[in-house]
């Protein structure tokens, strides 16, 4: 079992494509491998978010559909993908 792990000192932004270095230690930095910059831009979207839809992060519902725009913000869930285009639009349920 020969498993590299060179990605992991050079991470690549999935976002954005630009490599991070020295990235400060952040939970979700292995899940999402982005930029300070990429991040920023996600977590200013992810308030708009859950304001938009009323999410309460004590709530684990609320936070799996935080956690699926996420995922759409980073390009790794297609199903939501539509919501990212519009933001200013954002889904009614
Ligand atoms: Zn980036």
């Amino acid at each position: 079992m020969a498993v590299t792990k060179s990605w992991q000192m050079t991470k690549t932004c999935i976002k954005c494509g630009n490599s991070i270095e020295a990235q400060p230690e952040d939970p979700a930095a292995d899940k999402y491998p982005a930029c300070a910059a990429c991040w920023k831009e996600w977590t200013t979207y992810a308030i708009m978010v859950m304001n938009e839809m009323r999410l309460d992060m004590s709530l684990p519902e609320h936070r799996k559909a935080l956690r699926k725009y996420e995922r759409a913000f980073f390009g790794l869930e297609k199903g939501v993908a539509e919501v990212q285009k519009n933001p200013e639009k954002p889904p009614s349920h």
